[in-house]
């Protein structure tokens, strides 16, 4: 096969070991910096160029957008979708997964397990909004925060109403949600290929943080999954229609709760913990289901 590497840096580790993975199956695999992808949209006449040339001929795309080229990185998804090649991703489920309340709204309508989680946009409406969620500790985050950037535990009623009034001064969305003491600072990420969870790794945040992130001092180790939370990480990565996966799980008093729903969840810290070959397991999937013309969406 013929792969299109959707990522801006072809020194990242997760880049490198998906072209190793590729290469050592036997495929051609090419590093394409979606930021200098550049397209012809007219009809019955699709094309990606690229650096002075067309791309063309490519079986799959396996798109590793960054957050903060989610708009461009979707369009360049979208026009492959346009020719017929796969995408591992496909550009809806990216930009599904990336809006954080869409999200979460996804996830309700799907019955999966999240924290009380609550959304307004006019500041009179803040008390009322804090009072559906429940009382403080109350756990205060940016739509636009990515690795815990814009997460913020507030301990009481008033500091939750003081962190809402400087992010409103902002002009910044945000959720409100209740906060999950109970996980003592841990978290459990999920790396779903297809209907699988193929490796887990608990990511305990340092003392003093209540945030798990590895960006954030974080620190992971393998971790067995229960049943419940491999159901709930499958039906997560399934609500949002993405075939590879980062779900970000709590261990709360209700069963497990999803925190976030990663579409370009990074290889390197998990492979590491779990030891597991998860490039070679996403090439593998990528073989028996790229054919042309099999995306769902054809860019719709
Ligand atoms: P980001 O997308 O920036 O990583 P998350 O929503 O995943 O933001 O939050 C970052 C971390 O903060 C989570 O991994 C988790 O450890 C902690 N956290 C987030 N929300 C809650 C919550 N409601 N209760 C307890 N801990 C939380
Ligand atoms: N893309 C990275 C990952 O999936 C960072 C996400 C995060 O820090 O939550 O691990």
């Amino acid at each position: 096969m013929k792969i299109a590497l959707l990522s801006r840096n072809g020194k990242l580790y997760s880049t490198r070991r998906l072209v190793e993975a590729a290469e050592a199956r036997g495929h051609q695999i090419e590093v394409v910096d979606v930021l200098r992808c550049y397209m012809n949209i007219a009809p019955n006449c699709t094309e990606i160029h690229y650096r002075g040339r067309k791309l063309e001929g490519f079986d799959a795309v396996i798109p590793r957008i960054g957050a903060s080229v989610t708009f461009y990185g979707t369009a360049v998804v979208r026009q492959f979708e346009m020719m017929g090649t796969y995408s591992v991703n496909e550009s809806q489920a990216i930009t599904r997964s990336r809006d954080k309340l869409r999200a979460h709204q996804l996830l309700a309508r799907h019955g999966i397990g999240m924290p009380i989680t609550g959304f307004a946009h006019s500041p009179d409406d803040t008390k009322d909004l804090m009072s559906l969620v429940g009382k403080a500790p109350l756990v205060i985050k940016l739509i636009e925060g990515t690795q815990g950037q814009g997460v913020v535990l507030a301990e009481t009623d008033q500091a939750a109403e003081s962190v809402i009034d400087a992010f409103r001064g902002l002009d910044a969305y945000f959720l409100v949600q209740d906060f999950v003491a109970e996980a003592k600072g841990a978290d459990i990420r999920c790396f779903v290929i297809g209907n699988k969870v193929v490796a887990a790794m608990m990511r305990q945040a340092k003392s003093g943080e209540f945030r798990s992130n590895l960006h954030r001092g974080g620190t992971a180790l393998a971790v067995k999954l229960t049943p419940d939370e491999r159901r709930t990480a499958i039906e997560a990565a399934k609500a949002m229609g993405l075939n590879i996966a980062g779900v970000d799980i709590l261990r709360s008093n209700k069963g497990p709760v999803v925190m976030e729903v990663n579409s370009s969840p990074g290889l390197e810290g998990i492979e590491t913990v779990t030891q597991i070959d998860i490039a070679d397991r996403i090439i593998e999937f990528i073989e028996n289901n790229a054919r042309q013309g099999r995306t769902k969406t054809r860019g719709k």
